[in-house]
């Protein structure tokens, strides 16, 4: 959150104030910090040195062109879930041949639509998906690049609901399942095979699990080429954490550099997914205070935010630092929550927290929301989803307009028949 400071008492995302942003686009908004992108993504180069590489971005933890663009132009590709985000992400100029389409549930007009982009690889996630693939090539008269995405079934040791690489995950083959795809795969004229894949979780907070899942894809890939299979690419997926509150999780450089130096007798391209990682710290979500309260002991923070803006905390119980934009002068902190607008109860933005004295009208910034926030946004309660805002030194742009009431009932039509 280094880009993250304040300057005489006042919040700043790089050398813009927040409240200045705030009083030209209104709240709430998301602010995003171009500088921190970059540090990021240049530490994820670093890593790998000399080495034969490609990070792909996971769009699905920031999907705002103006994000995509700027890592584009570092030379980032894309991890791409959905034929939406293989849109972004050629919108935003991202080169074809730098994306990798994973997901358990492609349809035949994504696959349709990313070979005939050209994509660099599609992770099968299923035999039946690798047969729906080889059909669709086949229509569309052009082979599709292959890597399968494997179950290394190692724990993670992060949240349950986002650890994606053990047995009882609905991700990726088994190993047995695995071999039999890429025996089946080497006989098929229409899928040409490229690598391996693996993405175990998310938040990951050690190297030990990575390490782990990518031993046993190692031992995977001798058994694969022992059947007279090349691969030339090797995908170890994303999920390194960051730090949302007092987490110390490996840079990306030094988990890189572990990698790389596990991979030393391998001739092969590493890919790596991150998403988290790169916009996590990138970005924060500035809520005003519309109402203070008190029930009993319990004191409320109500804000102009919700649940559907930032639904982490909502659905993970994740833990969201807020910091006032102003600092006050007065040391007296009171414990409060801080909830949103939406009639449900598990909206909330943060619990019991010891935050100061502040009346309505100020300003908070929810830290750490670059990732897994506007993306995960929606218009329950018929909210108009916020605007968002790229930083770049001295200088702000608004990447995304705040919906207005007409864009929340567009496409919607009333039957002439009447009811
Ligand atoms: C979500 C996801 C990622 C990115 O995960 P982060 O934890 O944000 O780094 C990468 N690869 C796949 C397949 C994913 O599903």
């Amino acid at each position: 959150m280094d880009h993250f400071q304040y300057r005489d008492g006042i919040l700043y995302c790089e050398d813009v104030s927040l409240e200045e942003i705030a009083e030209a686009v209104g709240t709430p908004f998301y602010c995003y910090s171009s500088a921190h992108l970059k540090d990021r993504f240049e530490a994820y180069k670093r890593g790998f040195g000399k080495r034969k590489h490609l990070i792909c971005f996971a769009v699905k933890s920031n999907s705002n062109l103006a994000v995509l663009n700027c890592l584009s132009g570092l030379g980032a590709g894309a991890d791409i879930v959905s034929g939406g985000e293989l849109f972004r992400a050629i919108k935003a100029g991202m080169r074809p041949e730098r994306i990798v389409y994973s997901g358990v549930g492609k349809t035949e007009e994504e696959m349709a639509y990313a070979l005939n982009e050209g994509i660099a690889m599609f992770n099968v996630e299923s035999l039946e998906e690798m047969a729906l693939l080889s059909k669709v090539s086949k229509k569309v008269g052009k082979k599709a690049p292959v890597a399968f995405r494997v179950n290394p079934d190692v724990d993670p040791k992060t949240h349950p609901y986002i650890s994606t690489g053990l047995k009882k995950n609905k991700f990726g083959l088994s190993r047995e399942q695995a071999l039999y795809a890429y025996k089946k795969a080497s006989t098929d004229k229409w899928l040409s095979i490229k690598g391996i894949d693996c993405h175990i979780g998310s938040q990951i907070t050690e190297i030990s699990p990575f390490i782990d899942a990518f031993r046993r894809l190692k031992d995977l890939i001798g058994q694969i080429e022992g059947m007279g299979i090349t691969l030339s690419h090797v995908d170890i997926g994303g999920g390194l954490g960051i730090s949302y509150k007092e987490e110390v999780p490996p840079s990306p450089e030094d988990y890189i550099s572990e990698m790389v130096k596990e991979a030393q007798d391998l001739d092969k391209t590493i890919i790596v997914e991150p998403g988290r990682s790169i916009c996590g710290n990138a970005g924060v979500l500035v809520t005003n205070i519309l109402y203070t309260k008190e029930n009993g002991s319990k004191r409320f923070y109500i804000v102009d935010a919700g649940m559907n803006d930032l639904g982490r905390p909502s659905l993970y119980d994740a833990y969201h630092e807020i910091r006032p934009v102003r600092q006050l002068n007065t040391e007296t902190e009171i414990e409060a929550d801080v909830v949103g607008p939406i009639c449900e109860t598990g909206d909330f933005l943060a619990r019991s927290r010891q935050l100061p004295q502040l009346s309505s009208g100020s300003l908070l910034s929810v830290m750490s929301a670059g990732a897994y926030g506007f993306t995960m946004a929606s218009n329950y309660n018929s909210r108009p989803r916020v605007s968002e805002v790229m930083v770049h030194g001295n200088r702000f742009h608004v990447v995304r307009k705040r919906e207005t009431w007409q864009d929340l009932v567009r496409g919607e039509t009333i039957p002439e028949e009447a009811c």
